[in-house]
């Protein structure tokens, strides 16, 4: 259980038990769904874009503590980000939960704040896919893939 106890850090199990931004939205400009086969976490995620910020933005979601606290911590990390803003978090985010700190530290000073909670996930190949599930889905709306996307990365 020394995983659990690892990585269930009390703000990763308050976001699984109260999903903060959970719903959908009543009229998302992008859209997109994500699956984790590997745990059977799955991700509706909504956004609200206006002039090139993220305006609102919400999930519907199942699965596992991390994947789901990932996707609330997530919604509260990008908005009022710029689209430039939010690609550059995600790639410092998934650099830093697989342990490609190279790619991690190339993103300059983005803050990874709450985020950097799921650090700790880079022990545990297993779980990366739950905690970038969320980031996946949001990077598949940006670009306008509006179907659900097994995350294989
Ligand atoms: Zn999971």
């Amino acid at each position: 259980m020394s995983e659990l106890r690892d990585l269930y850090q009390e703000l990763i199990l308050d976001h699984g038990r109260r999903p903060r931004n959970s719903g959908k939205l009543d009229s998302p400009t992008h859209h997109a769904d994500g699956y984790n086969p590997l745990c059977g976490d799955r991700i509706a995620l909504y956004l609200e874009m206006d002039e090139g910020r993220v305006k609102s933005v919400s999930f519907e979601g199942t699965g596992c503590a991390i994947s789901q606290a990932s996707a609330s911590l997530m919604t509260e990390g990008i908005k009022g980000k710029t689209v430039a803003e939010v690609l550059s978090l995600f790639r410092k985010l998934t650099a830093t939960v697989t342990g490609r700190d190279d790619d991690a530290a190339n993103e300059g000073d983005v803050e990874l704040g709450k985020l950097a909670v799921f650090e700790g996930v880079s022990q545990y190949p297993m779980r990366v896919k739950c905690a970038t599930l969320a980031w996946h889905t949001l990077r598949n709306a940006l670009e306008g893939k509006d179907v659900e996307v097994a995350v294989t990365e």
